[in-house]
């Protein structure tokens, strides 16, 4: 077996992924970025730890409020605030999350501030700063960083947050804010508390627009705001005046058994929004173990190298959610055929090879078990739901079965291991979307019908959120999968008739 890496080992090779994309020249504009995070309720510490994986060199983090002990452990009564599966040291936040987002990317420096921004004296937090994030649901924070950001020249960010609603709306100097200027303080959640599944869900698009300043990349800045909300309708659209998101039936939730089919860097951006949702069971299923050139966007295996991907994350949502959801890992590589011991509620198809896809879509089906598939590329991400009855299956989504055997037979005829580029903000975006999908199979009635087609992030399109809509549902749960299984024989002859594909690659 291999040796142990070494520290320094790992650290050499933690961005190969993403310096496939930008080189260098890239990772070095974001080692040179000091971008500013104005409180850390959920929307600040969930931004944090994306650009902790992504490699911000400077972080410099401003919260005045303490630690809040809102997890009670099992069986006990002490109280401590989780980050992931760490406890919060009780005290200040902006004294004690330097530390915790250390243990996550040792390369990024990190400072923190007690203090909240609310006067000129605050404001000397934000020098230097190459962007400012303010993460708070506070008007007064809000107006302070944007007028600092405008006197300075700072791009600002501003996102807030609260069940079941986000919004995200970017400036910088160049831009006339007019009417904008009011809308960017978000005064609808002044005073609400914030949400983890909201912030999980907008941290990776956060992400984004920091690293395209970090970049110089201002012509595809964010302009229009972008929104998320739960409930019966639209998902990227307004949350009415008056308008309250309905809760989720937890006792219902805490019945669910759901299996993760991969736990790459979609599902451990999956596994983090379930620790938030008190599902009964979560299992997870991977063949892999953690390399040093995958901790850049899974993050979870931050004390994981070596380690099989399916028992480390197991044991991460244990830990994450204090025992309440349990979690095996199943050290197990999906081939035709293939079956669980358990019958799941739901499973979510994290993989990022389209035979594999392939083989999910079959088991699913096969079982008649609800599948949530989900899919990034370095400047996009989708999610769609597949259920009996109620939408179409993968295989008319996206013609999977051709298409995952076509690029399995290519891939065993050249042999080659051709490493994609990845990052981490597509794959927080479609791992924390597909499993807020779930809402929608469980509870239709609080949250609409699941969506029959693609909801999609395009990092580069001026509207970031959007779907893809298909009509009807397809008959494919009554009739039987076909045969995945491939020969060398299928091999050699797919090679005989298609000699020029072996030239190409690509995969999702
Ligand atoms: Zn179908």
């Amino acid at each position: 077996m291999t040796e142990e890496k070494t520290t320094e080992m790992i650290e050499a090779e933690r961005y190969l992924r993403q310096k496939m994309l930008w080189g260098d020249e890239g990772q070095n504009k974001l080692a040179n970025a000091r971008v500013a995070i104005v409180g850390l309720d959920w929307q600040g510490k969930y931004t944090a730890l994306c650009l902790a994986a992504l490699g911000v060199g400077n972080v410099v983090l401003i919260d005045g409020s303490d630690a809040d002990g809102s997890n009670v452990r099992k069986g006990t009564t002490a109280k401590s605030e989780l980050f992931l599966d760490m406890v919060v040291k009780s005290g200040s936040r902006a004294k004690s999350y330097p530390e915790l987002l250390k243990v996550i990317n040792q390369q990024v420096n990190f400072e923190g501030y007690t203090t909240n921004l609310e006067s000129r004296m605050d404001l000397m937090a934000l020098e230097g700063a190459t962007v400012i994030v303010d993460a708070t649901n506070s008007i007064k924070s809000k107006s302070l960083a944007i007028a600092y950001g405008r006197e300075k020249g700072i791009p600002v960010i501003s996102t807030s947050s609260k069940w079941g609603y986000t919004k995200l709306m970017a400036t910088d100097h160049n831009r006339d804010l007019g009417a904008q200027n009011t809308e960017m303080l978000m005064p609808m959640f002044e005073g609400y508390k914030q949400d983890p599944l909201m912030a999980l869900m907008m941290c990776g698009v956060i992400a984004e627009e920091v690293k395209k300043v970090a970049m110089g990349n201002f012509d595809k800045f964010l302009e229009k705001p972008v929104r998320y909300k739960l409930g019966p309708g639209y998902r990227y659209g307004f949350l009415e005046k008056g308008e309250d998101v309905p809760l989720p039936d937890k006792a219902l939730l805490a019945r669910l058994k759901l299996g993760f089919l991969g736990v790459g860097a979609l599902g451990n951006w999956g596994a983090i929004a379930a620790s938030h949702m008190g599902f009964g069971r979560v299992d997870t299923f991977d063949y892999d173990k953690f390399e040093s050139h995958n901790v850049n966007r899974q993050l979870l295996a931050y004390d994981g190298i070596d380690k099989l991907k399916s028992e480390h994350i197991a044991a991460k949502i244990v830990a994450m959610t204090l025992g309440r959801t349990r979690s095996t890992g199943y050290n197990e590589l999906i081939l035709p055929g293939f079956e669980t011991k358990e019958k799941y509620d739901l499973v979510f198809d994290f993989v990022d090879n389209r035979y594999t896809r392939a083989l999910n879509c079959a088991y699913a089906i096969s079982t008649g078990t609800p599948l949530i598939s989900s899919g990034a590329l370095p400047d996009s991400a989708r999610w769609d739901t597949h259920q009996e009855g109620k939408t179409q299956c993968m295989n008319h989504l996206m013609d999977i079965y051709k298409e995952g055997m076509k690029e399995e037979m290519i891939r065993r005829a050249s042999c080659a291991a051709n490493p994609n580029p990845s990052v981490v903000m597509s794959n927080a975006v479609g791992g924390v979307g597909a499993v807020i999908a779930a809402l929608s199979v469980f509870e239709p009635e609080k949250f609409g019908e699941p969506f029959n087609g693609q909801l999609m992030y395009r990092a580069d399109l001026s509207t970031r959120f959007g779907t893809s809509e298909l009509v009807g549902a397809c008959d494919c749960y009554s009739k039987p999968v076909p045969d995945l299984r491939i020969s060398q024989k299928d091999i050699d002859k797919f090679v005989a008739k298609n000699p020029q594909l072996l030239q190409q690659t690509g995969t999702e």
